[in-house]
């Protein structure tokens, strides 16, 4: 059955915001670091949260527990793009944010080609699904970028530094990056892309070196000896660590405005896994050289980025001294769950949004 235009345009008419009912917003990888962030960040603006999850056979909704009944799930591939057709025309969301995506770099030299499929295909499907419904309100388009693009371009690294890729992750990326300009000044869609640099948290995935880092020092010292010395690959590498809840609400920011332009997010603050470790020391009161090894084979990449520092355009609040200090207190704490209980006595300014 085909449909009439004047039948398009009721059923356009009924899934339009109108103002009255709540904005709907679809976030892809909702149930990552950044996307179950984002979802609290919009549950707490007003929004109707919907979210894709890749089908697992184990529970893989932990950060997202604590919200499940407030959002809707949608279950499917962002490879899919019948599937992600369908959501976006059933959901019809005003505010798309596409944070799904294969997100670590040193993987990204072992399965180029899924890289590839996630982190670009994923968001020509969604560029195509928003543009071929075009009687349907355009939905706003959040594209999840990385400083990984600036690569090996000297630092600080801005809006105008032009791009040096230096892995798999960050060429598909590029490729993205590209895509939304191409949308944007050909169709006239409002479509962002957010450059951000690394951003980190207790919800961070195991394997980053931050994460990986804080993990293992937020344990007594009887079981850092029971696990053996922690294995590291190029701790010479700097890096510009912020904290993630900071920039959620960036990304939602740059999509409120009247003309949409894309953006480079940043604390300006740079410094080596090497310096990382030393904090990280300071607040354990250990000495790192005690516990750590470097592995020159298993974590080092075939090729790296040295130094990544923002020259930002938008200033975030917290720098990476207190992001040490927020990742430790959750990993030596007895906090459950997320630890929203801890964070809110501990940093209720940063997380008053989540009351
Ligand atoms: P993350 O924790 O790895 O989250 C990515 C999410 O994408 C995961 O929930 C994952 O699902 C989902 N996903 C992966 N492949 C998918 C597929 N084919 N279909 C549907 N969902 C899929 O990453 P993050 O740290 O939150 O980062 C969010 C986004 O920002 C990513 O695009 C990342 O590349 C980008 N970024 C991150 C940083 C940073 O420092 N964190 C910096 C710049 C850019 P599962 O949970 O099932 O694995
Ligand atoms: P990335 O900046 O997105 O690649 O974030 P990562 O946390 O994965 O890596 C940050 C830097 O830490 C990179 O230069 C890595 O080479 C370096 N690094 C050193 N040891 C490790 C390690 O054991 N795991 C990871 N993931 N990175 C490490």
């Amino acid at each position: 059955m085909t449909m009439s235009s004047e039948h398009l345009q009721i059923l356009a008419n009924k899934l339009r915001y109108t103002g009255k009912s709540k904005p709907r917003a679809l976030i892809t990888g909702i149930n990552g670091q950044d996307g179950s962030y984002l979802a609290e960040w919009l549950l707490h603006k007003g929004y109707e949260v919907h979210g894709i999850v890749r089908r697992a056979s184990t529970n893989n909704l932990e950060r997202i527990r604590h919200i499940l009944d407030k959002i809707t799930l949608h279950e499917g591939e962002i490879t899919d793009s019948i599937f992600v057709s369908y959501v976006i025309y059933t959901v019809s969301p005003l505010e798309i944010y596409n944070l799904a995506a294969q997100s670590h770099v040193h993987t990204s030299f072992s399965v180029p080609d899924y890289t590839f499929r996630v982190n670009t295909l994923g968001l020509l499907n969604i560029l195509e699904a928003v543009r071929q419904m075009d009687y349907l309100p355009n939905a706003r388009i959040y594209q999840a970028s990385t400083s990984e693009m600036f690569g090996n371009a000297p630092a600080p690294q801005g809006i105008e530094t032009p791009f040096d890729v230096q892995s798999p992750y960050a060429i598909s990326k590029l490729a993205s990056h590209e895509l939304i300009k191409h949308y944007r000044n050909t169709y006239d869609m409002y479509t962002v892309s957010g450059i951000l640099f690394n951003h980190e948290s207790p919800r961070r995935g195991e394997n980053f070196v931050t994460r990986k880092i804080t993990k293992y020092f937020g344990k007594s010292i009887n079981d850092r000896l029971k696990l053996g010395r922690l294995k590291l690959g190029n701790i010479q590498s700097e890096r510009d660590w912020g904290f993630a809840p900071d920039y959620v609400q960036i990304m939602w920011k740059s999509l409120q405005d009247n003309e949409s332009k894309d953006f480079v997010l940043g604390t300006e603050i740079s410094i080596s896994v090497k310096d990382f470790l030393g904090v990280v020391g300071k607040y354990m009161w250990s000495d790192w050289t005690t516990y750590v090894d470097i592995d020159d084979g298993e974590f080092v990449r075939p090729s790296d980025v040295h130094k990544l520092q923002a020259k930002s355009s938008y200033t975030v609040k917290t720098d990476v001294y207190d992001l040490v200090k927020i990742m430790l207190d959750y990993e030596t704490d007895t906090c459950d769950g997320d630890g929203y209980d801890y964070y809110m006595e501990n940093y209720g300014d940063i997380f008053a949004w989540r009351t």
